[in-house]
């Protein structure tokens, strides 16, 4: 791994506790693939881009960046622009699909743009519909916080409502991992609170 302009103790500390290929720097080849933002005003060129695999890694990532004073922020797409001068954790890694039949539920990945979604699930159950982005490029996790509007929202409502979305895992600030329905708060602040809702 090169380290460019990240060689101050934090950035490799961070380094230091996931693998690899979990690190994106400014000379790798997707490093502006990974980062880059819908407005381009916006982009603050991030010292280092992080791709956690596992919720593992990201709960030790944000638990260290949360002892920091480094500016990060999390990624999904970039359609919000979200961006930060140090640190850029892109979530792109959780991509995970499953469809179950007896519920007629999916568990879904919230890294993934919905095209993937709407993809996967063309390929194990044709017949069936999602409440996903009416724009598919737009990133799973970063539509619900927003809100989000599919093209059948006028008849089934908002992607995040409780009747679309019913449950979220996130990885908090400590690192600890939770099913977002055992903090009803939580789970209420996901359905269209914004990004960065209790950051700092
Ligand atoms: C051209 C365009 C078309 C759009 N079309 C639609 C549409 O059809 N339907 C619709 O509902 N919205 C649409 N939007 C709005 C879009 O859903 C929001 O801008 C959304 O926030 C984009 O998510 P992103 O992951 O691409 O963006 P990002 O900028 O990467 O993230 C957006 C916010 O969500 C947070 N975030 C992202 N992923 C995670 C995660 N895994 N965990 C925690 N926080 C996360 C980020 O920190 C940031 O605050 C559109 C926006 C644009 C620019």
């Amino acid at each position: 791994m090169t380290v460019s302009n990240t060689d101050a103790s934090p950035f490799k500390i961070l380094c230091s506790l996931l693998q690899a290929a979990e690190i994106i720097t400014p000379d790798s080849s997707d490093y502006t693939e990974s980062s880059q933002t819908w407005a381009a005003q916006k982009y603050s060129n991030p010292g280092l881009v992080i791709r956690p695999t596992s919720t593992d890694s990201l709960g030790k990532a944000l638990a260290y960046l949360y002892t920091t004073n480094l500016d990060f922020a999390i990624y999904g797409h970039g359609f919000s622009s979200a961006s930060a001068k140090d640190v850029l954790i892109n979530t792109s890694a959780f991509d995970n699909f499953h469809f179950e039949a007896h519920s007629e539920t999916v568990t879904i990945g919230a890294g993934q743009p919905w095209a993937e979604v709407y993809r996967k699930l063309s390929q194990v159950a044709p017949e069936y519909g999602i409440i996903g982005a009416r724009t598919p490029c737009v990133g799973v996790a970063g539509a619900i916080v927003s809100g989000g509007f599919s093209w059948l929202s006028s008849e089934y409502g908002c992607i995040s409502d409780p009747e679309n979305m019913i449950d979220a895992k996130v990885v908090k600030y400590d690192g600890s991992v939770v099913w977002a329905s055992t903090e009803p708060e939580l789970l209420w602040a996901l359905r269209g609170g914004g990004g960065g809702f209790g950051g700092r």
